[in-house]
């Protein structure tokens, strides 16, 4: 596809921030060297292709099953800081992404996908904190009696009729997870409602004194599944000032095989900007978190841009949705920390 200088341009210029990527414990869970400097083809993600691509900073999923795993995971960020100085820098405040943009590194930007694995202690929180957690999932969608509790949802696709119902007869937070949202906005995690099914996404989005985000998924409207959000949702987090990270996993995307393209994914970024504004859509690619993502890794980054100015988008737009959107609720977060 041609990239028209303008679109470079632009691309050049814009922070971008992706809010979902699984590469280390994608390495974790392969028993490969937890690296991502060199060529790493079996994987989606890489240094080189990351530059190519331009990404400013990531979330770095680094804790999801248990606490073992969760140190286990962060050790890859420090050594990628330590050893690669160059490339990378450890993000923990917001102006570490501006810095990581002005000295061209790569920022990463610690993150849990579920807090179950703290069973139930807001020191362990406090703990990973001070290790440099900033952004926290609640919940896998696990089962979890004495987690962030949800009945277990086994279709991966449903009707909208089923979300109600989800909404109206589930589980929602549990008491660790209302104490958990409010020691995070206490400290200044951003909460994260990705994966969090319909009872405890409202609950959690109404506890919340600061703006959520929701890193990764798409829109239910465009794809009936569990993990995207209704238009009713989308428009509560817009409500509360928070943002959507539009993400590359095919399910999100279509339903069917057919329509699972780069062009429908645009139309969820698209669908997502109409419906509640430029101000709260951003980009969460789940990258190394998901089977052939569409589109299939960073390098594909420019295209989006030269995509998006295609269909109209206006500069001040695409910036924000590269970056400006996810990193003004970082800032919001951090400056509402006690
Ligand atoms: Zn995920």
């Amino acid at each position: 596809m041609e990239i028209s200088e303008q679109a470079r341009e632009l691309h050049d210029k814009a922070v971008i921030y992706d809010g979902h990527n699984d590469s280390f414990i994608e390495h974790w869970a392969r028993k490969e060297p937890m690296e991502i400097v060199g060529e790493w083809p079996e994987y989606h993600v890489d240094l080189p292709r990351l530059r190519a691509g331009g990404t400013t900073a990531f979330n770095c999923m680094v804790g999801c099953g248990d606490l073992f795993q969760a140190i286990e995971l962060w050790d890859p960020i420090f050594q990628h800081v330590h050893n690669y100085p160059d490339d990378f820098l450890l993000v923990l405040e917001p102006e570490d992404i501006e810095r990581a943009k002005a000295e061209d590194k790569i920022g990463l930007v610690p993150q849990v996908e579920c807090c179950r694995f703290m069973n139930r202690s807001l020191r362990i929180l406090r703990v990973l904190y001070e290790l440099g957690l900033r952004v926290a999932i609640l919940t896998h969608g696990e089962e979890d009696p004495d987690g962030l509790r949800s009945p277990d949802i086994s279709g991966r696709f449903c009707t909208p009729a089923d979300r109600e119902r989800a909404r109206r007869d589930y589980l929602g937070l549990t008491e660790f997870g209302k104490a958990a949202v409010q020691e995070m906005n206490r400290l200044g995690i951003v909460v994260d409602l990705a994966h969090t099914k319909d009872a405890a996404y409202y609950e959690a989005i109404e506890l919340s004194k600061t703006p959520v985000v929701f890193s990764h998924g798409n829109c239910f409207t465009l794809s009936h599944h569990w993990r995207n959000l209704t238009d009713d949702q989308l428009k509560l987090l817009r409500d509360k000032g928070g943002v959507i990270g539009i993400s590359c996993p095919r399910s999100f995307i279509a339903e069917d095989e057919e329509n699972r393209t780069f062009d429908r994914f645009i139309d969820h970024i698209q669908y997502a900007i109409e419906l509640i504004g430029d101000d709260h859509v951003g980009y969460g690619s789940d990258f190394d978190g998901t089977t052939k993502p569409v589109p299939p890794d960073p390098t594909y980054q420019p295209q989006i841009t030269q995509k998006l100015l295609d269909r109209g988008f206006s500069e001040e737009t695409i910036l924000k949705f590269w970056g400006g959107n996810f990193l003004r609720v970082f800032r919001e977060v951090r400056e509402a920390a006690e």
